[in-house]
């Protein structure tokens, strides 16, 4: 998977292939699932959720820009597989999610891993995580109309917010860097999440 989906595609940063190549996604599918868990493809996790495409989270990861140093906030925590990644290459991690349950079941996953520098929190993502911030990246795993404000308010000047913007049906993957005069747009091509369900973005 690491060396035909990602770097065949053109994920390069040696830190998101070695990262990709130690979690065990097959730990965060579905017991049905699991002779598709090195398949490039999203899949369900129940809850009407999906674990996302591998490709698609190791272009996350390389586009937040994150070093051993960075701290990184998640929106959407879902199964935790992009959570387990972003632990294996930075300092610390914040996830949020909206469903407890999801984030219970991440949270058994993690620990059965033994990775402890990642905090699961329950809650509107779109709101942030004020009390840790500012972040040097942001990622959000679900899709939103525009970004959210207190998402671009909650980052750090050189960091980098990663985010699917559109509507439902489809989006393009945005990362937008912060830098001392403002905010820059970068494109990624197009992608299909799930709704970031907020008042701030899409209604349930
Ligand atoms: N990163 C996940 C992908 C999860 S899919 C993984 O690697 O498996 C997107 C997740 O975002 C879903 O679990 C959904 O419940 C969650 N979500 C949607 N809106 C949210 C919000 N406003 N705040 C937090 N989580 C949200």
């Amino acid at each position: 998977m690491v060396r035909k989906d990602l770097a065949g595609r053109g994920i390069s940063d040696k830190r998101v292939l070695a990262a990709m190549a130690s979690v065990p996604r097959e730990r965060f599918v579905p017991q049905d699932l699991q002779h598709l868990a090195y398949a490039d493809q999203p899949l369900p996790i129940g809850c009407d959720q999906t674990i996302s495409q591998p490709y698609i989270v190791a272009l996350m990861t390389e586009l937040a820009h994150v070093t051993r140093r960075s701290r990184v906030l998640e929106i959407g925590t879902g199964s935790g597989y992009q959570t387990a990644v972003l632990a294996k290459i930075v300092d610390r991690v914040w996830s949020i999610e909206r469903i407890q349950h999801l984030s219970r079941e991440a949270e058994k996953r993690l620990h059965a891993l033994g990775i402890a520098n990642a905090t699961l929190l329950i809650g509107d993502g779109a709101l942030g995580y004020r009390d840790s911030a500012p972040y040097d990246a942001i990622i959000v795993t679900a899709a939103a109309p525009h970004s959210p404000q207190p998402l671009l308010d909650q980052l750090a000047i050189g960091g980098h917010l990663v985010i699917p913007l559109g509507d439902r049906a489809v989006q393009v993957l945005y990362s937008v860097e912060r830098t001392t005069s403002g905010f820059v747009d970068h494109t990624a091509g197009s992608c299909r999440f799930v709704p970031l369900v907020s008042p701030q973005a899409f209604e349930d």
